[in-house]
């Protein structure tokens, strides 16, 4: 991919858990991979796979023709206080944001439509419900994840990298980012590897720090 300009400060911004008020992602999987869910994650916890092979094992045992009530499932749950005010207060600032997800296109693009003129970008995993089952893709994929959110990262330039995530899949583009803002376990990881960030409840929050940091840079 053609690495785009470059920008002065980008935001990257999880979806699930961080957008959503809910974990969404593992709500879903926990509903729709209900049989597979426990021995899956007892396989993940062991160490015997990754957290990618978790993802895509429990997706890809979803029946395609479910796949309308997976899109269903995220529909009537709450966006975190603050969401559209941040999008607005950046889109003043001329700062893009992007949001990058380890989770499904087709629920992120979908729960995010009536904000998708002020989101530079979206990325996720991509689905295919052709076949009896879903097959998950991604063109992000590492070894050890299905969406590795630094290698979404790279593909942007910029001064200033700001990361606003939630859970264990936002660590390692945390861990490269210039500013964090971390709520729920991510706090705790990032505390564990002495990486500093911002803590932050909703979005509110993450808009007022930047507004004060901005002008006190000007
Ligand atoms: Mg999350």
């Amino acid at each position: 991919m053609t690495p785009l300009k470059t920008y002065k400060r980008i935001v990257f911004c999880d979806f699930d858990g961080t957008i959503t008020a809910e974990e969404t992602f593992v709500g879903m999987l926990k509903r729709f991979a209900a049989e597979s869910y426990d021995a899956t994650e007892d396989l993940l916890i062991e160490g015997k796979i990754t957290l990618g092979e978790a993802v895509r094992r429990l997706v890809e045992s979803i029946p395609s023709k479910r796949y309308p009530q997976v899109l269903d499932y995220v529909k009537d749950k709450p966006i975190r206080q603050g969401f559209s005010e941040l999008l607005d207060f950046l889109y003043f600032h001329g700062v893009p944001l992007m949001v990058v997800s380890g989770g499904l296109m087709g629920s992120v693009s979908a729960k995010l439509a009536p904000f998708q003129n002020r989101i530079l970008a979206m990325y996720a995993a991509e689905v295919d419900a052709e076949g009896d089952f879903l097959r998950v893709h991604s063109d992000f994929e590492s070894a050890t994840e299905l969406v590795a959110k630094t290698r979404v990262m790279g593909l942007y330039r910029c001064e200033q990298s700001i990361v606003i995530g939630d859970g264990i899949t936002d660590l390692n583009i945390a861990m490269t980012a210039d500013l964090v803002f971390a709520r729920d376990r991510l706090c705790g990881y990032l505390t564990e590897k002495g990486k500093p960030f911002i803590r932050w409840e909703d979005f509110f929050d993450v808009c007022n720090h930047l507004s004060k940091r901005w002008l006190a840079a000007k």
